[in-house]
């Protein structure tokens, strides 16, 4: 069966075409700046060149039209519509409602526009990319595969806020955890790598991208994750501040003068590795090289935020009880010889012995620690899409 993945945004939407049986990409591409002037379609057919089309997409519905253009025209198409078997759309939040992927039907909706106050920038975003592709495809079966879902099994201990117990009960103020779908792909496919079952294992999974968060992984099941309520909370991560003392928030306000909105965009925007650095880059490349080249403020972001991996490191061996595998992975952390490294320099403590040449990896898997390593260290690629596409596949096939 041939799937359809989509990750719908507000302004732009991702897809890749899978063959459920050989797991191969068949076509995968993004519609950007929908709704917005200079939109456009890029896309890379398997085998072939990526294609760009310039186009006007005043909505998600026209950016489905196009995607569906993209793979079965007659020049460079990969597929006939009725060859899509089913939909696999990536949902941010199911707040508590949702513990596993879900065909799609009136109540789904619902239920995702419920939560929608949870996430307001997504949920929104992927209702309508669900919508949009019912209409241009009737009748296809839809799956909705959550962000938090995997994250639903860490215990009422670890999802608590210290808040008062009335916010929890009557707003679903709680930790959630987002990434879940990484985590979840990432921790299982360790387990296979190391030839262990994963109900005996206990996993650390860092996941190091332009938004960053780490699970603890305890016989298959997350026991706990560092993005909240929101994915502001726990690491440092590109522009966004992770952990802070709530009280800067009313600080910066008076101190600025500005508005609750304007401070959002300070924390989400304008922080991170990106402000830490003062506003060098958001990213890795720029600042492993400003590092190198002696930039105090590239050196400041990246020990900054590998200081605090390691903390969550080790607050979840504590949590765990011990750890048996920590895995990179995302942007950085697959790709990132040189943050791995400074992380695990810090990671002693638990008997972590880092193989050096091992650790020039990129991008693919490989166990980066050395035989006498007391925890297994592993670079894994994660691979949302193909997560997706599977449980798209189990549920519709
Ligand atoms: P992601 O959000 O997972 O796509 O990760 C994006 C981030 O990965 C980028 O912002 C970069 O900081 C980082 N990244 C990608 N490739 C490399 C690389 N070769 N070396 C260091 N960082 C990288």
């Amino acid at each position: 069966m041939k799937i359809l993945v989509i990750n719908c945004g507000s302004s732009s939407l991702k897809f890749q075409l899978i063959d459920s049986e050989s797991e191969q990409v068949i076509c995968k591409g993004l519609c950007e700046r929908i709704g917005i002037d200079g939109s456009r379609i890029v896309y890379t057919p398997e085998g072939k060149d990526k294609i760009t089309v310039e186009t006007p997409m005043p909505d998600h519905n026209k950016a489905i039209e196009l995607v569906i253009e993209a793979l079965t025209n007659k020049e460079n198409g990969v597929v006939s519509l009725d060859e899509i078997g089913a939909v696999g759309h990536r949902i941010v939040h199911g707040g508590e409602k949702f513990t596993k992927s879900v065909v799609i039907d009136d109540e789904v909706i619902k239920a995702i526009e419920d939560v929608s106050d949870l996430a307001p920038l997504h949920n929104p975003a992927n209702l309508i990319g669900i919508k949009a592709c019912q209409k241009a495809m009737p009748g296809v079966p839809m799956v909705a595969v959550f962000d938090t879902a995997f994250h639903q099994t860490m215990p009422e201990n670890a999802y608590l806020y210290g808040l008062h117990y009335s916010y929890y009960e009557k707003y679903g103020i709680r930790r959630y955890g987002f990434h879940g779908t990484s985590h979840s792909y990432v921790s299982k496919r360790a387990a296979e790598i190391l030839g262990k079952d994963i109900n005996d294992l206990k996993i650390i999974v860092c996941h190091l991208g332009n938004g960053a968060s780490v699970s603890a992984v305890k016989n298959g099941k997350c026991i706990d994750t560092s993005m909240g309520l929101t994915p502001l909370e726990g690491l440092i991560m590109g522009t966004r501040t992770g952990d802070i003392d709530p009280s800067v928030v009313e600080f910066i306000m008076k101190k600025e003068n500005l508005s609750v909105a304007e401070v959002n965009n300070v924390l989400n925007k304008k922080s991170g590795v990106f402000g830490l650095s003062n506003e060098l880059s958001s990213d890795f490349r720029d600042l492993e090289e400003g590092y190198l080249n002696g930039n105090e403020g590239a050196k400041r972001a990246v020990d900054t935020f590998a200081y605090r991996v390691v903390k969550y490191i080790g607050a979840y061996t504590a949590a765990m009880g011990g750890v048996d595998a920590i895995c990179f992975t995302a942007g950085v952390g697959e790709n990132s010889g040189f943050t791995r490294k400074i992380i695990i320099d810090g990671l002693g403590f638990i008997g972590a012995s880092l193989n050096e040449e091992a650790n020039t990896v990129r991008g693919k898997e490989e166990i980066i620690s050395n035989p006498d390593s007391k925890v297994t260290l592993m670079v894994v690629p994660t691979n949302e899409e193909l997560a997706i596409a599977r449980d798209t596949y189990a549920l519709c096939k």
